[in-house]
């Protein structure tokens, strides 16, 4: 890395200054997303996790002699379906190819993929960052076999493969280089891991593997041509995305400006030391000697079936979240927060029908959001259920109970359960509306503080501490709006 210089501020924030002035990153993405499929893309063994090494391992995926690959119908559905959900071309017709390559978790010696024609073609993803949309063109999405697993750490001496992986099957979905920031790059993953998983076609699981992102990074000044790009392999968390990108465009910035040239080839990040290093130069398509398998016929289905497909799709995170700023009235930012997750939208609108939008979306993201994320738990481990949460919200609605009373309520129901409104009854707990109990808490605090009293006729801010007195003594449950016009004719201000 170079000496230290100096730059100025870049002039936009999607630019990064340097030596010579500001530099523009470019960035592509291939995410490979494991397809939600109980058996692997050529065989029946099964995709299940966390199994013995090689005991979900079939003739095919160890590569026997003879033995033929057959394409598993639901992989082809799940790839359809993605395919939809990226507002893509759906191609009726697709080829696989083998990739040819030696590794030793690659027991065929090639991989099953595909490349001049794949089974979906291009599409779009929307993206929102700093509160501006911008579109991300995909490229394409195929289908391929995932390899085996070496094992180097298990023996001093040896190194082992496992192939529970091999031939599971993987959506490789190709971005165009339309992303211009770390933050953008990160944007897009997390956007379209909650399309996959919207879906149902991949859990987009990085933490297990089954999503992981090969980053495209090349740096130009603003309107020059495209520079040479790296590749930084197999990166797999949204976090180290982020740092992979910064390091990778500060690295190639400062080799330019000293003169140096960028090589193509293919990277790793290093999360422990946050920096990239190099693994192999580039290897260019025709390396791999693509050709068509000459196991497999080419994919062929009709339009009819892809609209079977299309029929029964879900609807998805951008719908949702307009239907939710339109019929519940709600800030694009609740809405985003609120759509993040299939199960926290579902939640959210059971306890927003037929009550009030805003009211819901405030107990669900800041009571329940901030409970469940102080606990680490998710929304399907909610000792709240969205009915119950709903009968909170009734009550607050109907001004059954104040906004404090129902935060106490809340706490009864996350420890102890039970239906809210019979706790209300049951406890006592229902706001005071009577002005004459009302009147009465005011008048024993005030003849209780004459000097205050005398104070705040100088000084109305006063008004509060005298609220805050009366809250106090009915144990939070008369109504502010009540208390406020009481307190103010009696301290006449
Ligand atoms: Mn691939």
């Amino acid at each position: 890395m170079s000496s230290q210089k100096v730059a100025e501020k870049p002039k936009s924030k999607n630019l990064i200054a340097g030596a010579t002035g500001d530099w523009e990153v470019i960035i592509g993405m291939e995410v490979h997303a494991q397809v939600a499929s109980k058996s692997k893309l050529f065989s029946g063994a099964s995709t299940g996790f966390g199994a013995e090494p090689n005991s979900h391992v079939s003739l095919v995926d160890a590569a026997m002699p003879g033995m033929l690959p057959v394409i598993n119908r639901e992989c082809v559905a799940q790839a359809i379906r993605t395919g939809l959900g990226l507002k893509a071309q759906v191609n009726l017709k697709s080829v696989f190819d083998r990739k040819n390559y030696f590794y030793p978790d690659l027991p065929q010696g090639y991989q099953i993929s595909q490349y001049k024609q794949p089974i979906v073609g291009e599409g779009e993803v929307e993206i929102d960052v700093d509160g501006e949309t911008l579109k991300v063109g995909i490229e394409r999405l195929h289908l391929e076999q995932d390899a085996g697993k070496s094992l180097h750490d298990q023996h001093p001496d040896y190194s082992y493969v496992d192939l529970n992986r091999s031939g599971v099957a993987l959506m490789e979905i190709v971005s165009k280089p339309d992303l211009r920031s770390s933050k953008q790059a990160q944007a897009y993953v997390t956007k379209l891991r909650t399309i996959l998983r919207y879906l149902g076609t991949s859990d987009g699981d990085m933490e297990k593997g089954n999503l992981r992102a090969d980053v495209n990074v090349s740096v130009r000044k603003p309107g020059a041509k495209l520079g040479t790009r790296c590749e930084i392999k197999n990166v797999n968390s949204i976090r180290f995305i982020g740092q992979a990108i910064e390091y990778e465009a500060r690295r190639q910035i400062d080799i330019i400006e000293d003169g140096g040239t960028i090589d193509q080839e293919t990277r790793l990040f290093d999360s422990a030391k946050g920096e990239t290093r190099s693994m192999r130069s580039k290897e260019e398509a025709h390396d791999y000697r693509y050709f068509p398998d000459p196991d497999l016929l080419p994919l062929e289905y009709t339009q009819s079936y892809v609209d079977e497909l299309k029929a029964v799709l879900p609807e998805l995170p951008d719908e949702k979240r307009a239907r939710f700023m339109k019929s519940f009235r709600l800030s694009g930012y609740d809405a985003d927060v609120l759509v993040a997750e299939r199960s926290s939208a579902d939640y959210f609108e059971t306890v927003a029908k037929g009550r009030d939008g805003k009211l819901a979306a405030n107990w669900v993201i800041n009571e329940l959001f901030g409970r469940l994320n102080k606990e680490g738990k998710a929304i399907e481990e909610s000792p709240v259920s969205a009915a119950q949460l709903g009968g909170i919200v009734d009550l607050i609605g109907s001004n059954a109970i104040s906004g404090k009373i129902a935060k106490d309520l809340f706490e009864i129901v996350w420890t102890e359960g039970g239906d809210p409104a019979d706790i209300v009854e049951k406890r006592g707990m229902k706001q005071v509306t009577d002005t004459g109990a009302i009147e009465k808490a005011v008048d024993a605090i005030i003849t209780a503080n004459p000097e205050k009293v005398e104070q705040a006729k100088a000084k109305p801010s006063m008004l509060g501490w005298f609220v805050g007195q009366v809250m106090k003594s009915t144990g939070g449950k008369a109504n502010p709006a009540a208390v406020n016009e009481i307190l103010k004719a009696k301290l006449g201000l």
